[in-house]
This record gives structure tokens, sequence and C-alpha cells, in this order.
């Protein structure tokens, strides 16, 4: 796409802000380098210019006075609107002409606009570096509830960064675009957004594609930072209990507790226990503790609780109960809290979206927006099926599907593999995407080890291998041995970087190569067959010679060569005939010699599977 057609997305959070877009690879969030796409919505003043983002951000305790943070809750708002908020604000807001307010930073002045439209320059940076082409226009975000004035005060921002904003939407409507449910046919959703220090539900209603906004509801002063808060003053409480004589006023102090504690909370989102440590040598401070989820969500239940009643009360006043709701999509970084979303489901009765990063869906739902507004097509990959068959490399570069295409998620199959040679103590496991029988052909996703099987005869250890696509669209291949329980696992991302073009592309070109692929295939495993056969027979040779007399020595020997000799053509069923010819000729010995068991063994290995890979 020309960069002129380009419509990037942004979020304009009262927290954090930032940019994505839809490109070859489907919709994304603009990043630089890898590095996270969030650029914290935090200007200080320094020396003339501004610092944006997180350099800002560090300056908050530092600089309070010269250092701007929730711009947002000022936009296209009057002096009088804001005389609850401004108490709350550690820099100078003064009522400036028509009614207006204007920021003070020592001599200078200004307006809420103009200090957002630093924040959306730093965003547009961003995505031109992240993009490696200039941006001019973009769609962004704006609460349900924003007035008019507040709407009209964005745009303006939008204008001073040089930005043409094509289009104005609701943060809740745009995660519902991003989850792609404008394109279904079901009637109501609800976006539950927590977020830094706001919290937002919205009930929208589909109808021709478009949503309606039937409801909000919420705290503009309940977010992550009331956390944050209650966990720092948690955290502050047991030190002052074990070293009473410290004295923890002042800024430096509070801006480590705080620091400290959101780390502490972001830990226990996906811990169960964290440790951390405090370290002021100023103040005699060195101290290192522990924090539970389970006391964690002690201090914060009661807020979870009434963002659960406030929800409760927006499904009123939409006019629906919890069970009307289609859909429930999770924004924002404080959903992630384990608590948050089990009280959610408690309470519609299902479970959420949660599929796409909560930080950046709002982002990536004004980017699908913007490309659609481009002339864009949809048709990018969602995340809710698995688009391509997973699976394994089995003997010969054969592809041994676990799960197939158009599964969906989540989605889980376990099959058990064997070896394939005398006493093989590791097997590699190459896990692929496609729909092609060798995986040659397909796309491989990684690799990694099983180590420490026990030394056994070929076909006797069972490896269980286990596929897990979660909900996030990662792929967890495990793989675990029967027998001694060693086990090994490895985290893939199945999706990434595919487009649905090229999806179609491998669709097509296997069913293009069906029959030529099954050929080969079969081909394959009769080779691997013999193989094994051979090796069976060198192995009791010996045996054999006392069992059996010249004629069918030399009958076997002869059989033998003729199966080498079709080997190496291309005819997998005249291999398959010499096969079943020397399997007569061998009978005799495989009753009386191999043992039932190993047989059995042996024949099933051969039934099911390639066996896997040696090391
Ligand atoms: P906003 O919409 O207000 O700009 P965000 O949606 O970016 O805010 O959310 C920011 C908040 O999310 C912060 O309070 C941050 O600490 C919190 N947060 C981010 N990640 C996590 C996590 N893994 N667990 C809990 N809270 C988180
Ligand atoms: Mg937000």
């Amino acid at each position: 796409m020309e960069s002129k057609d380009l419509i990037i997305g942004i979020d304009l959070g009262t927290t954090n802000s930032l940019a994505a877009a839809v490109l070859d690879q489907g919709p994304v969030a603009l990043r630089v380098d890898g590095k996270s796409p969030i650029i914290p919505s935090v200007l200080s003043r320094q020396e003339g210019h501004w610092a944006v983002g997180q350099e800002a951000r560090e300056l908050r305790t530092i600089a309070p006075e010269r250092t701007v943070f929730s711009v947002k809750r000022l936009m296209g708002r009057d002096h009088g609107e804001l005389a609850a908020e401004l108490p709350r604000l550690p820099y100078a807001v003064q009522p400036a002409q028509r009614g207006l307010v204007k920021v003070h930073i020592g001599e200078e002045a200004f307006t809420p606009q103009e200090l957002s439209a630093e924040i959306l320059s730093a965003v547009k940076r961003n995505a031109e570096e992240a993009l490696g082409r200039p941006v001019a226009r973009a769609v962004i975000t704006v609460p349900a509830y924003f007035d008019d004035a507040q709407r009209q005060a964005t745009r303006d921002a939008g204008r001073i960064a040089g930005l043409e904003v094509v289009r104005i939407i609701n943060e809740p409507t745009a995660a519902a675009i991003a989850y792609g449910l404008d394109e279904g046919q079901r009637g109501t959703v609800a976006v539950y957004d927590l977020g830094g220090g706001t919290f937002d539900v919205s009930v929208l209603q589909l109808s021709e594609k478009v949503f309606k906004v039937l409801a909000t509801g919420g705290d503009t002063h309940l977010g992550g930072d009331d956390f944050d808060a209650l966990l720092a003053a948690e955290m502050m409480r047991r030190v002052q209990q074990r070293q009473p004589g410290l004295s923890l006023a002042g800024p430096l102090a509070s801006q480590l507790f705080r620091k400290t504690a959101e780390l502490v909370k972001i830990d226990l989102s996906r811990a169960l226990e964290t440790e951390y440590r405090l370290d002021l040598p100023a103040l005699g401070l060195a101290c290192q503790e522990r924090f539970t989820r389970v006391e964690f969500e002690a201090l914060i239940a009661p807020l979870v609780d009434t963002t659960i009643g406030t929800c409760r009360a927006t499904l009123a006043k939409a006019g629906k109960r919890p069970d009307e709701i289609a859909d429930v999509v999770l924004v924002g970084g404080s959903s992630r809290i384990p608590l948050v979303r089990a009280r959610v489901r408690e309470l519609f009765g299902r479970a959420p979206n949660i599929a796409i990063d909560p930080d950046e869906v709002v982002a990536i739902g004004a980017g699908i927006q913007g490309h659609l507004l481009a002339g864009g097509r949809r048709d990018y990959v969602l995340l809710d099926v698995i688009p391509l068959s997973l699976g394994i490399e089995t003997l010969g570069g054969t592809f041994s599907k676990l799960i197939t295409a158009n599964t969906t998620i989540p989605a889980e199959a376990t099959e058990v593999f064997t070896t394939y040679v005398d006493d093989q103590t590791g097997v590699e496991l190459n896990i692929y995407q496609g729909e092609r029988e060798f995986v040659k052909d397909c796309r491989n996703l990684g690799r990694f080890r099983l180590r420490g099987i026990p030394p056994m005869p070929a076909g006797l250890p069972k490896v269980h291998v286990t596929f897990l696509v979660d909900t996030n669209g990662i792929l967890t291949v495990s793989a675990r041995e029967e027998r001694s329980g060693q086990a090994a696992a490895i985290d893939v991302i199945p999706s990434h970087g595919l487009t649905a073009g090229e999806i179609e592309r491998i669709m097509d070109e296997s069913v293009a190569h069906a029959q030529e692929d099954m050929t080969r295939r079969q081909l394959v495993e009769f080779r691997n067959m013999a193989e094994a056969v051979f090796r069976g027979i060198d192995k009791v040779w010996d045996q054999a010679r006392e069992m059996l007399g010249e004629a069918e020595l030399a009958a076997i020997r002869a059989q033998m060569d003729t199966v080498r000799r079709q080997a190496v053509l291309d005819e997998p069923l005249a291999l398959k005939r010499e096969m079943d010819r020397l399997g007569e000729l061998t009978r005799p010995l495989a009753d009386a010699i191999m043992s039932k068991a190993a047989l059995q063994e042996l024949r099933r290995f051969f039934r099911d599977h390639g066996g896997v890979e040696m090391v």
C-alpha cells in the first residue's frame, strides 16, 4: 500500500498511547525494533522542549510541577467542569479565554490540545520509525462518553500534531472491531475497560455492521493506579512494622514504593507469589519481601467488586440481562489481573475475549478501521481458528498432523510416537505447519529435543506428544516419554507473520499436490519399513540359519535384493508388493523368533507413523 493511502489507528489513552496499522501480516501494534509499542501519555517540560513518554514518566515525582499527565481529563472541558478534577493534579491548571483552561509551567502556558498534540507527535514519530515511511492520516479513539467538545478537542490535537484525523471512533467500538465482532451476526457486546486511572464499561448493539452505544458507565478515578497505591501502602505498612524508626515520608520513598508496587502487581498477574527488594540507602531502607496473589486480591477485591456493580447498573441501563450479551471484550492493562477476569466471567457467565493484547486491542481496532477507510479489505488472519494444520516431522521427512486446519481455538491433541532404532536415548521434535505430506513443503515453527530416554529396543519407548493452542493462539508443544517420565516443551506462535493470502496459497497448493504427495509419502513409508525389516532379519540371521534350509535362506536373500532394487524406483505399490512377498518368506522366522510383544510394537509403529527422527 502506498504510504499516502495508509491510515493508522491511534489509542490516545489517559495513561498510555500507541498506534497500530494493518500491514501485510495483518493488524499489528507499531513498535520499533521489538520494543514496546506503548508510549506513556506523560510529558515533561525540560529547558524549553518536551520530554515525552517513558522519559517523562520517570520525571513525574522528580519534577511534578513541570510534568503533565492525564491531559485527556482536561480535553474539551471548561474550568467549571474541572472543579473536582483539578485538586488531584500536581501541575497548575488556570482558566483561559472562553471558559477553557491552560496548563501553566513556569512562564509558559499550554492548552490541553497542544499537550495532547505532543503525545500524538511522539506516537506518530514512533509509527513512522516502525513503518519506515511517513504517516499523514489517522483514526483516533476516544471514550464512548466523550461529548462533542471533547471529540473536537481531540481532532484539534491531531491537526496540531500534523495528522489528518480521518475519523474519531469510540474505544469500545474499536475493541469490538479488533475482534471482528462487527462482521458477525451476534447482537450485543459488552466492553470492560480497566486502565491505569479509569474504568469504562460499554454496552454496544450491532446493527448493519455498525455499533450503537446502548449505555456506558464507569468511574473516571478507578484503575491500576489505585491498585498500585493500595499495594504501596501495604508494602510501606509492612516495612514500618519491621523497622518502626524508619521515616518513609518524601517523594523519593513514595516513588520507590509506587514503582515497586506496580512491578509486583504485574508479576502477580502471572505468578501466585513474587519477591521484591526495596533499597533506599539514603533512608536506611534495605529489605526483601514476598507478596502473594491471594494477599493482593484481598486488597483490591472491593474495587474490583465496584466495577462489577457498575457493569450490572450499565447493563440495566441498556435494558439487557448479562446472559443477553453475546460477547464480552476485555480492554486495558488492568484487565490482565486474574481476579478481574474471574469476576467478569462470573457476571456474564461466559469467557471474555482475551486473545488480543488488552493494551493493544483499541489501537488495533482503530488501525483496522483506518485500513477499511483507506479502501483495504479484511483479508488478514483472525485468531479464532487455527489457519493451517500443526504437527511434527516423522521418519523420512514426512509430516504428521496433530491438529488440523480450521480447528477452533483453544485446541489440544496428543499422539504417541516411538523410536525407530534400538537404544535411542533422545528424540528431536521438529514442529511444522502446513497442509502437505512432507515437512520440506511446510513451514518450520521450531524444534526441541527430548533427552534421557532409557535405552530400549526400537518401537518400545512411548513418547506422548501434546499440542496445545491457547486462546492467545500460542502453541505449546510438549513431549513426555512414558517409562522415564522425561519431558520437554516449547512455545511458538503459529500465526505469526502469516497473511490470509499466504494461507490461501498453501491450501491451494496442498490440493494441487495431493496425489503426488500421497505417492511420495507412501514411498517413504514403505522404504522405511523395508529398512526396519532388513535390520530385523540381520538380527535374527544366525538363528535363521539353524531353523531354515539353504533354499529358503537363498530365497529370502534374493527377495531382499529385489526389494532393494525396487526401493530406489518411484513406485510405491510395486515396492509394497515385493515387501509383502518378503514378509511371506520370513513369516516362519518372525513367528518363531521375535517375541509377540516386539512384533506387535513394530507393526503398530509402522501402521501409525514413520517413527520420530533420531537425534
Ligand atoms: P489507559 O487506558 O488508562 O491509558 P492502560 O490500558 O494502558 O491505561 O492500562 C495501564 C494500567 O494497566 C497500569 O495501571 C498498569 O500498571 C496496568 N497493567 C499493565 N499490565 C498489567 C498486568 N500484567 N497486570 C496488572 N496490571 C497491569
Ligand atoms: Mg485505554
